[in-house]
């Protein structure tokens, strides 16, 4: 195998948000800044979506059970994630590195690629563009990133990481090996632990270990695909270019039948059609916001119709529902001679929030929950488990009165005397303790407030520049 042709420069960025949800949550809530955040369910069987630096330094991860991140952290303050926000400072994130080049390769709603070869750096060559890039980002969204540059994808997103947190990292191509080989094979893209645990019994635990390998006995040992893909690896050897897709990615199958079909039959066959788009969904992450069925008639007239839920979600009831839904949108008029089933809004981070969407979330009604440990009150997720309810992963309501049972940590309201502000818990005695604060007022106050006497309401997330984003879905 011989090496690709590199780069001469080290012009690949990964620009990479620090503890993006989290940060979020910072930005817009001043109170928790500089304090342990942890954002994902609330549930019994909720998980950390993303921690805050200060969460992490007492040994909390993402993925973690929320449970234990509390026992963890007793002092960090929960709250759900809230999407629509998330995606406005996502876009903010990216316009900074698509005002220098097109091609930019968003990786998830907080990380990109982007090659700048195009620019010719200044005096103090990429590390000044690296650290301009950042200022730009950081400036555009008002949340910290990092930035790794390199002369190969592989390296840029290495060099994110050692940036991290609020830094940045360029490594040149004469520093490549020096930056490499010392490095946990475990933390290289596409080692699992199953891979590290076979290269451990091998001896090998360094990108300089696997770098002593042959070919063959990493083939061996992984696979081909696998032990090939490690031993480019293992030597820098990276010439993927800079993908620019500017539209969301997406991911499904269509099929088209022998015979076209009338009526119930083409209800009967999207099981299949979505079963082989789930396949494809998860190669992408396994998660989806937005489902869409496809229906070519005999005529070759096409209709599309979609469905978009609450937020990205991984659990495959709940986006099965949702492929029927929007086939019941289509008129079937006409004999049909193809189906399609696709997912859009993609999304990693949403196989974390599974539990989100799990009608067993309901207080009381999940087959785990520990009578007694209700530190947090029963945060109404998914509180009515009923038709849609199965879909809903936050509150049911995202506007209008607030009522007890849709007070959920974290979501935005407003008062007609006491301003904008947002719920910390729902209490048992039927208040609900609200601080009302917002990026633009700094710190403000909680208050204990009877959503049944006061006229609380239940209001959309602010985007980056504090206008309120209008409703998704
Ligand atoms: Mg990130």
């Amino acid at each position: 195998m011989t090496a690709p042709r590199m780069r001469p420069e080290p012009s690949i960025a990964h620009l990479d948000a620090d503890a993006f949800f989290a940060s979020v949550e910072q930005a817009q809530r001043p109170s928790l800044r500089g304090r342990p955040v942890l954002v994902g369910g609330t549930g019994p069987r909720g998980v950390v979506a993303a921690a805050s630096y200060e969460a992490r330094a007492e040994g909390v991860r993402s993925a973690m059970s929320m449970e234990s991140a509390r026992r963890a952290c007793p002092r960090a303050t929960v709250v759900v994630p809230r999407f629509d926000a998330y995606s406005a400072f996502s876009e903010r994130i990216m316009s900074a590195l698509r005002e220098l080049t097109d091609a930019v390769e968003p990786l998830s709603i907080d990380e990109a690629f982007a090659d700048l070869g195009a620019l010719r750096p200044g005096p103090d060559g990429w590390p000044g563009v690296a650290r301009a890039l950042r200022e730009r980002a950081v400036e555009r969204a008002g949340v910290p990133v990092s930035v790794g540059m390199g002369r190969s994808k592989l390296v840029a997103k290495l060099a994110s990481a050692a940036a991290k947190p609020a830094g940045v990292v360029v490594v040149a191509p004469d520093e490549e090996d020096a930056f490499l080989l010392p490095m946990r094979v475990r933390s290289l893209w596409g080692v699992g632990p199953v891979s590290a645990e076979r290269l451990e019994k091998i001896g090998v635990r360094t990108v300089e270990d696997l770098r002593g390998q042959p070919l063959d006995t990493l083939t061996m040992v992984l696979g081909e695909a696998a032990g090939t893909n490690l031993f480019r690896v293992a030597r820098g050897w990276d010439d993927r270019p800079v993908a620019e897709t500017r539209e969301r990615k997406s991911a499904g199958a269509e099929h088209t039948f022998e015979r076209d079909l009338h009526g119930a039959e083409v209800a009967a066959q999207l099981p299949a059609v979505t079963h082989q788009a789930f396949a494809r969904l998860e190669r992408h992450g396994g998660a989806a916001r937005t489902v869409t069925v496809k229906v070519r008639f005999a005529g070759f007239t096409t209709v599309s119709r979609s469905v978009t839920l609450p937020s990205p979600t991984a659990d495959r009831a709940a986006l099965r529902e949702a492929a029927g839904r929007a086939l019941d949108l289509v008129e079937l008029t006409e004999p049909v001679r193809l189906l399609g089933v696709s997912f859009h809004g993609l999304s990693e981070h949403a196989q974390l929030m599974l539990d989100l969407a799990a009608p067993g979330a309901a207080p009381g009604a999940a087959p785990g929950a520990a009578p007694g440990t209700d530190a947090e009150p029963p945060a109404g997720t998914a509180a009515e488990p009923d038709d849609a309810g199965a879909l809903r992963p936050v509150a049911r309501r995202r506007r209008g009165r607030l009522r007890h049972e849709d007070a959920v940590p974290g979501l935005d309201v407003q008062h007609p005397e006491h301003g904008r502000g947002w719920i910390v818990r729902a209490r048992d005695d039927g208040r609900v303790a609200i601080r009302f604060e917002t990026a633009a007022t700094g710190p403000g106050r909680q208050r204990v407030l009877d959503p049944a006497t006061e006229p609380i309401e239940l209001v959309g997330a602010l985007g980056p520049d504090g206008q309120e984003l209008p409703e998704a879905g």
